[in-house]
């Protein structure tokens, strides 16, 4: 590719929008274009490292032995009402009309469309398993578009979806999907972990994320510092206290007139105590019942633990009224000394004596309450965030708390879609089952754009070579030198004749702004024909991961060129 026939728009100066570096380098290194909130068009060069991507998501698909197929953008209303989504979707899914005021939606995921497929199509255990991918475009509409490719609304996904006969198979079918994303997100150059995620009412270990590590992630990923455990923050398990050594003495159970102090930090303040002395009582609403869930003072509840402990479809905050109307108390003083309604108790709290809790009264709160003389408490459980102070759930040893992006996503559905949407098959002995399925997805734009997170420095993006648009960058520094640009010509062909992936910057523009632009753009290898080092019969080499260049022989230049490229290869292939 020339430069000067191309179309590579940078710029200096940083976008004022983006918050994150990939994000301004993509901008600035003329990568993205956005149209509107969440919503970009890929130029050229971004264009050219999304297939790079893509390229690599499909090779490993096949290799794993899904099948690639296209599905619809547009989604008929009624799958997703059978499937029970079109409600519960919220306000992400885009819905639309068409001409005869029917429902429809732009697809933010296809589990519909491909059960509604399979269901029609594959009747026998002997078709199965099947795993079917494809790489498309989704629409959601996200609440906080942000990040550029990041956190799109408009963004390209890899989605796949696999039908097993039977709990093994789908097992199996999940370990083919896990290996083969370690697999893509190792070419794709990034390090990156697979942790341990929610299965909400599936259970197991049945869920993983695919996290690449960077300072700017939103997600939050916890490993032991000893043993393979990883979790997202939302799943990482807690281990229970064990048992204390000696039962501490009770003290006499005591009201404290406490106007106006609500919340945790106020009533610790007030009554000089650090918050780990006192308990929260949470009021929730689970499946349309009231019910109270006891944490320690310091500690933070977690919905989806608290939703599985208690085997809830549903689980919300309960609005000041129903708090009022349980405890008999405005918000700020719930307790659960007589409250009439399941409470449920953090394992932190199992040895817990002598703690401050809300008096169910206005302006009162209890010290020195204790759970077994109190009140009784009879349900513990795991339902809070893990914290720094705990440790690893499997070991013991130290954890860790580091930021991660979530680039792809396996998970085992189950029969939730095939129960839904009637979609069954004849087994060996003729009986109808419903499929075991489960769902992959990667997205396209956000491994691009981590990749840039973690590849670059001040001067710009530092493609690993598997991602990058170009592999070489040829910069001849004299346009009006013939001699450069006749040797430029010459190394120009002959890699371009050898397939190798070469855009010469031939514009009339200063050496600076070459080298500027090249490393902006990070093409992983530079190659530099000048006027004086030729005169000696040399050009240079840089690898832009590198500090210093080299410099080669123009006698066999290209092959000097495709060597040092095959030092900077793909690590898998
Ligand atoms: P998130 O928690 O980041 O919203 P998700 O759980 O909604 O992600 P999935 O439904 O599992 O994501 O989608 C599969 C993959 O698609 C994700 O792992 C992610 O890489 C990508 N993805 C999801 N939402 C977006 C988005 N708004 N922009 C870009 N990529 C996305
Ligand atoms: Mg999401």
């Amino acid at each position: 590719m020339r430069y000067s026939s191309y179309f590579l728009p940078t710029q200096k100066e940083l976008p004022s929008d983006a918050e994150v570096i990939s994000h301004q380098l993509m901008l600035r290194a003329g990568m993205i274009r956005k149209l509107t909130s969440g919503v970009y068009t890929y130029l050229p060069m971004g264009l050219r490292s999304l297939k790079k991507v893509e390229k690599i998501i499909r090779e490993e698909m096949d290799r794993a032995g899904a099948i690639e197929l296209l599905m619809p953008a547009v989604q008929p209303a009624e799958l997703w009402q059978e499937s029970g989504r079109w409600d519960y979707y919220g306000k992400e899914l885009l819905r639309l009309k068409d001409r005869h005021n029917r429902d429809a939606c732009f697809g933010p995921t296809h589990e519909e469309v491909i059960t509604d497929l399979v269901r029609r199509e594959i009747k026998s255990y002997k078709q199965l398993p099947i795993n079917f991918y494809q790489i498309q475009t989704k629409f959601r509409d996200e609440i906080r578009p942000r990040f550029g490719l990041m956190r799109g609304r408009e963004f390209i996904m890899k989605d796949a979806y696999s039908f097993d006969a039977d709990e093994a198979g789908a097992a199996e079918s999940y370990g083919r999907m896990h290996k083969a994303y370690s697999r893509i997100f190792e070419r794709c150059g990034l390090a990156f972990r697979a942790v341990e995620a929610d299965t909400g009412t599936i259970g197991g270990s049945f869920s993983h994320e695919f996290m690449v590590l960077a300072d700017t992630g939103e997600d939050q990923v916890i490993s032991c510092t000893s043993c393979q455990y990883a979790a997202n923050l939302e799943k990482a398990e807690v281990s229970p206290v064990s048992n204390p050594a000696a039962d501490p003495a009770l003290s006499p159970l005591k009201e404290v007139a406490t106007p106006d102090v609500r919340t945790i930090e106020e009533v610790a303040a007030f009554l000089s105590l650090p918050p780990g002395r006192l308990v929260k009582t949470m009021i929730f609403i689970a499946d349309g019942s009231p019910l109270a869930a006891l944490v320690r003072g310091d500690h933070e509840i977690n919905l989806a633990k608290l939703k599985t402990f208690i085997g809830a479809q549903s689980i919300e905050m309960a609005p000041p009224a129903a708090i009022e109307d349980v405890t008999g108390a405005p918000v700020g003083f719930a307790g659960p000394l007589g409250l009439k309604i399941r409470t449920v108790a953090d394992n932190a709290l199992r040895y817990m004596a002598n703690y401050v809790t809300g008096g169910n009264r206005k302006d009162c709160h209890l010290i020195n309450v204790n759970h077994g003389r109190d009140y009784s408490l009879n349900e513990f459980g795991d339902m809070r965030i893990i914290t720094p102070d705990d440790s690893c759930p499997r070991c013991g040893a130290e954890i860790e708390f580091k930021r991660g992006i979530e680039v792809g996503h396996i998970f085992k559905l189950g029969t939730k879609y095939s129960m839904a949407m009637k979609a069954s098959f004849l087994d060996d002995r003729g009986r109808e089952l419903p499929f075991i399925m489960g769902c992959y997805g990667i997205g396209v734009g956000r491994t691009l754009a981590s990749a840039i997170e973690q590849n670059h420095d001040e001067k710009g993006i530092v493609f690993p070579l598997p991602l990058a648009p170009f592999q070489v960058v040829l910069l001849p520094l004299q346009m009006h030198d013939s001699h450069v640009v006749e040797t430029s010509e010459g190394i120009y062909r002959d890699l371009a004749s050898r397939g190798v992936e070469v855009i010469m910057d031939d514009r009339d523009e200063r050496p600076g702004v070459k080298f500027n632009d090249a490393d902006l753009v990070g093409i992983p290898l530079r190659v530099t024909v000048g006027a004086k080092s030729l005169k000696s019969g040399r050009i240079e080499l840089k690898a832009r991961r590198e500090e210093n260049g080299s410099l080669l022989d123009i006698s066999d230049a290209a092959s000097g060129i495709i060597e040092k490229l095959s030092s900077l290869n793909d690590p898998l292939k």
